[in-house]
């Protein structure tokens, strides 16, 4: 396949690329899975701890409340946001963080801001007023954010921080949630809502010998900046001016952070698994001027849903956003439609969505010979696998990295870091001795929802999720499940499934409890849950779909794929609508706008 592209012209071998890409797989593939990683918990527990917020000592709660949110990031903010809008203001958040934010409270490392463009990934901008001041905006201007939402609808007065639910059950007498807490709250609330994140969980690769290190480590999300000096806006990390460093992993936290610890060290050396495909970022300051003449009344929904339309099933003219994502679609979409009218058959669409992701992967690879001056290094941070196989990521400074003296590349060949040592880490029979490891390693995804929320409902007759969802996830629109009443669940997967804006798909749910909410309490109903039918129809529909685009079992192992072994008959039920993101919001606006709840039960 020859691609005439700008200047470039590219030639693509498809055969030998399939085979690379293969090759790459199957060197990767373990047969424990995600056993690989283990549970941070008993002597790794201190890698969990909080260094950003003192924990404050306070008296239990034994109240009772209209709606109690489990988790203060994104999910429970703009939930609160629309319940407060909607006359509700009474609601509890309950966050194990020292404040609001969420995934913005604990990811501080250096470098960390938004992949996905701020104008429709930070939530609620219009409500409050804020123009964001990056394309791609910074962490702490996003943590501020959340407090400033926090702040705007009263929700710090209810707010219990540093605090983790340890039991949640249904009272069927009293139609309300009984909820216990590690910090021995013990209250009723008639409402609840579960926002607690995909990723939250931190995790740390099982190596050998990892309790062994006796220089300093942390994990990503725990950033001490107490011994590298600095701060998240950016300040230089001037206490690792004589530090050896290294840092695991080489994902989308690794590829924001590596730059910022390759000015600072003495010497860093980032151990590689698998290259993470880094494409342009192409960050800007957004101009106020600009801002005032596209901020005029529903200009982030307009966005929002010309996001979506060019990422998801929609067949927008204009892109408002332009950036990497729907870059990325946009291809695929104007080589399917390259296809004469009459050959638009799934075989067919498939392999133009193969050919489209074959050119960006060749071009990000290019890119990677282009950017990086020493060859042997710019080979091995080249991604063998297609684009969707792992998190795509954009940056302007991480491949600029491995030019800067003293930063090195420990490529593992797929095999991960082999060994750590008290004094550092071995890779291929090598040690290479550290003063300092971060753990660039990930969070929780693949395990069980109950370990990673650390509590299993009890609904109706004593039974606990665990058990309705033994074989898999069942929902009606991602927010309801029978047999739990007065729950409702804000998170993607069986609503939009828009993983590229995770917000998009929060603050629609967050539009759908508050009007559900509301015209419970304006009727005088106490309890509210979806029937099994309605539950049932909607996870038969959800499987009439082509199933996950992303992440596929040909791909090499990764979080996207269950670490590319079978998921089970659980996983076909993680999908969100068949018809894609943009159908799900357009059929969820109908459903609310005709007003009579279909599917749900009041009394
Ligand atoms: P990831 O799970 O993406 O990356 C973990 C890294 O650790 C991988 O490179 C993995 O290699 C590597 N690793 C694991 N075990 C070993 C080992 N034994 N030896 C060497 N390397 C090892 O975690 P991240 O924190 O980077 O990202 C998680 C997710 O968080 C992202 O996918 C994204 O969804 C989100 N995120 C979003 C950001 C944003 O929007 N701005 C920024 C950062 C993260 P391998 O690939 O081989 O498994």
């Amino acid at each position: 396949m020859t691609v005439i592209d700008g200047s470039q012209q590219l030639h693509i071998d498809k055969e030998k690329l399939r085979r690379k890409y293969l090759e790459e797989r199957n060197k990767r593939l373990r047969a424990d899975g995600n056993d690989q990683y283990v549970q941070v918990k008993d002597q790794l527990a201190h890698y969990l701890d909080d260094p950003y917020t003192p924990v404050t000592p306070r008296e239990p709660k034994t109240d009772h409340v209209s709606f109690a949110f489990i988790g203060g990031g994104f999910a429970g903010l703009v939930t609160s946001a629309r319940l407060a809008e909607g006359g509700v203001t009474d609601v509890r958040i309950i966050e194990k963080g020292g404040d609001f934010g969420g995934t913005w409270y604990w990811n501080r490392y250096p470098g960390a801001q938004c992949d996905t463009a701020s104008m429709v990934y930070m939530p609620l901008l219009e409500e409050t007023g804020h123009m964001p001041s990056e394309k791609y905006a910074h962490a702490p201007e996003i943590l501020e954010h959340c407090r400033r939402i926090g702040r705007q609808y009263k929700l710090y007065d209810n707010a219990l921080f540093h605090t983790e639910v340890t039991s949640l059950a249904w009272d069927e007498a009293a139609s309300r949630w009984v909820i216990h807490t590690n910090r021995g709250d013990a209250f009723t609330a008639q409402f609840i809502g579960l926002g607690t994140g995909p990723l939250h969980v931190p995790k740390l690769p099982g190596i050998p010998g990892i309790e062994a290190f006796k220089g300093h480590s942390f994990h990503t999300s725990r950033w001490d900046y107490g011994y590298t000096g600095g701060d998240p806006s950016g300040a230089p990390m001037d206490r690792l001016a004589d530090k050896r460093v290294g840092i695991i992993g080489t994902g989308a936290t690794s590829v924001q952070c590596v730059p910022h610890l390759a000015r600072a060290a003495k010497e860093l050396y980032v151990f590689q698994r698998t290259p993470s495909s880094v494409d342009v970022r192409a960050n800007a300051p957004i101009d106020p001027e600009w801002f005032s003449t596209i901020a005029t009344p529903g200009w982030q929904q307009r966005w929002l849903e010309n996001f979506t339309a060019n990422q998801a099933g929609g067949n927008a003219t204009e892109d408002l956003v332009q950036d990497g994502w729907t870059d990325l679609s946009r291809r695929i979409r104007s080589k399917i439609m390259q296809l004469p009218r009459e050959q638009r058959i799934p075989k067919n669409m498939l392999a133009a969505f193969e050919d489209s992701d074959f050119e960006k992967m060749e071009e990000i690879r290019k890119r990677v010979d282009a950017i990086v001056g020493d060859r042997e290094t710019a080979a091995k941070l080249k991604a063998w696998y297609r684009q969707l196989c792992k998190r795509p990521c954009f940056h302007d400074e991480y491949l600029q990295a491995f030019n800067t003296p003293g930063t090195n590349l420990v490529d593992t060949d797929g095999k991960g870091v082999e060994r750590i040592t008290e004094a550092g880490v071995v890779v291929a029979g090598e040690e290479y001795r550290l003063d300092c490891i971060i753990y660039a390693s990930g969070f929780e995804v693949g395990t069980e929802y109950r370990r990673r929320s650390g509590f299993d409902l009890i609904g109706r007759g004593g039974v606990r999720l665990s058990e309705h969802w033994a074989d898999g996830m069942r929902t009606k629109h991602g927010i309801h499940v029978n047999g739990f009443p007065n729950a409702f669940f804000v998170q993607p997967t069986q609503g939009a499934n828009l993983i590229s804006n995770v917000p998009h798909n929060l603050t629609e749910a967050a539009r759908t409890i508050a009007l559900i909410v509301t015209h419970a309490r304006e009727n005088g109903f106490k309890e509210i849950e979806v029937t099994g039918k309605a539950e049932d129809d909607w996870v038969e529909l959800l499987l009439t779909g082509a199933g996950r685009m992303i992440g596929g079992p040909d791909c090499t192992p990764g979080y996207y794929n269950n670490e590319g072994r079978e998921p089970g008959p659980a996983a076909r039920l993680n999908v969100g609508h068949p018809a894609g993101a943009m159908a799900y919001f357009k059929y969820i606006d109908a459903w609310r706008s005709a007003g009579d709840f279909e599917g749900l039960r009041f009394r």
